[in-house]
């Protein structure tokens, strides 16, 4: 399946709730400004590696980098396109953009790592700037890997440019609370929804105390863990994780910090039944990850790739509630036996919207070289995501029979193609 095809295909599915003043702009959004691609030649190594720029009319193009060896860019395209949605959900003003290199970062030592990063900078840099396009992490990139392409690029424009790059460590111009800023704003994303929905007879779970709240999540890397951290000091209840290896089940509520502890100190999660501290064989069993996205919990948190609910699995799932903090992880055949079987899904573009908006905050503070401390950011961030997801709720209660996901479709397309009109009516 064409992962740009079927993001094309979602958004003509949503054609006929588009303002009619503005539906003529549609197609615009079915071709990226720009893509480019190039072969890294890194010693006698060679990766494939590409850059997407969906769209500009709301501000600079933005999205990371993603460093995997299943990159197409197709790929590229949709995760782009997402990029141009998820930040007009947000409310930010930017753009949509998205990077990938064909390789598996496992397999490579820390110097071939930092020479990749370089060799991507130099591939980009006459497309980049602060204000045309601004990459960051994504899947396996991290500030480290910011920091060297940072370097690569003032080096080749000859001063320095914080806001080119955002994630970047804190030291060189990266911002308080970014890190855990995806996870964050999943949680906070999820919050809004269980308060709505407790108002609602319907849901009257969803009012239960958070101690009886239960969550699954797929994928412990940092989107997962922040996840499952905050959730977890708020007071729910984690019962269940994963990492590409296996995942674990602890019925009584699992301590997110010592079971990734015990994950590194141990090279897996197998074994890791963390509980208040303690690690112990006796209060967890061991599941497959197919097991875990099965579980009859409220709330299910896919954070690692694309399409792991697919047409396979979609009829099996029994949570109440899938969060989706990877990108794409529902493929469009799973969203609609979701959507039948009542499972609530909060999109991907709004749901993991918090790592963008705290990049959005983390480009300010570089341009205006003012920084702020991780309360303000925090704050700002709940701000930004609270009225986003009134937004969306408004749509989704004002069209009745349609999806979270085309609510967030509807408004987000609506607002670029708003900035469409206002700078190119005619053409
Ligand atoms: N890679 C993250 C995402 O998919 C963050 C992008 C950014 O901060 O620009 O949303």
């Amino acid at each position: 399946m064409d992962p740009f095809q079927n993001a094309i295909l979602f958004l003509e599915s949503i054609r006929k709730y588009i303002n009619p003043d503005l539906v003529k702009y549609l197609d615009r959004l079915k071709t990226p400004h720009n893509v480019y691609k190039t072969t890294l030649k890194v010693g006698k190594n060679s990766y494939l590696a590409f850059r997407s720029q969906h769209n500009n009319a709301l501000g600079p193009y933005k999205g990371g980098i993603r460093f995997h060896s299943q990159v197409t860019e197709s790929e590229v395209k949709a995760l782009s396109l997402w990029m141009s949605l998820k930040c007009s959900i947000a409310g930010i003003p930017l753009g949509g953009g998205k990077g990938g290199v064909v390789i598996d970062p496992k397999k490579v030592n820390v110097k071939e790592l930092e020479e990749v990063s370089r060799a991507y900078a130099r591939f980009v840099a006459p497309h980049i700037g602060e204000h045309v396009d601004v990459p960051a992490p994504d899947v396996n990139t991290n500030p480290q890997i910011m920091a060297w392409m940072l370097d690569e690029y003032e080096k080749i424009v000859g001063h320095h440019a914080l806001g080119t790059f955002t994630g970047k460590p804190l030291e060189i111009g990266g911002s308080q609370g970014r890190t855990k800023a995806t996870g964050f704003g999943g949680v906070l994303a999820m919050q809004y929804l269980l308060n709505t929905l407790a108002q609602d007879k319907k849901y009257e779970w969803a009012g239960k105390p958070k101690s009886q709240i239960t969550i699954a999540i797929q994928g412990f890397g940092n989107v997962g863990y922040w996840f499952a951290q905050i959730a977890s000091d708020l007071g729910y209840k984690v019962i269940a994780v994963s990492d590409s290896k296996g995942a674990i089940y602890v019925h009584d509520g699992l301590d997110p910090k010592a079971t990734l502890d015990c994950k590194r100190e141990k090279g897996s999660l197998a074994g890791c039944y963390c509980v208040g501290g303690v690690c112990d064989l006796k209060k967890g069993k061991p599941l497959s990850n197919d097991e875990l996205l099965e579980l009859d919990v409220d709330i299910l948190v896919p954070s690692a790739l694309e399409s792991v609910i697919n047409s396979q699995n979609a009829k099996k799932i029994k949570a109440r509630v899938v969060v989706e903090m990877a990108n794409g992880p529902v493929t469009p055949e799973a969203d609609a036996i979701l959507h039948k079987n009542k499972i609530l899904v909060l999109p991907d573009i709004f749901a993991n919207a918090g790592g963008v908006t705290v990049s959005y905050f983390e480009w300010v503070q570089n341009i205006s070289g003012w920084y702020w401390k991780e309360e303000e950011v925090d704050e700002r961030l709940d701000k930004l995501l609270k009225k986003a997801f009134e937004a969306l709720w408004q749509e989704y209660q004002r069209l009745k029979n349609v999806t979270f996901r085309q609510a967030a479709y509807i408004v987000a397309v609506n607002r670029i193609l708003t900035a469409e009109k206002l700078r190119r009516p005619t053409s």
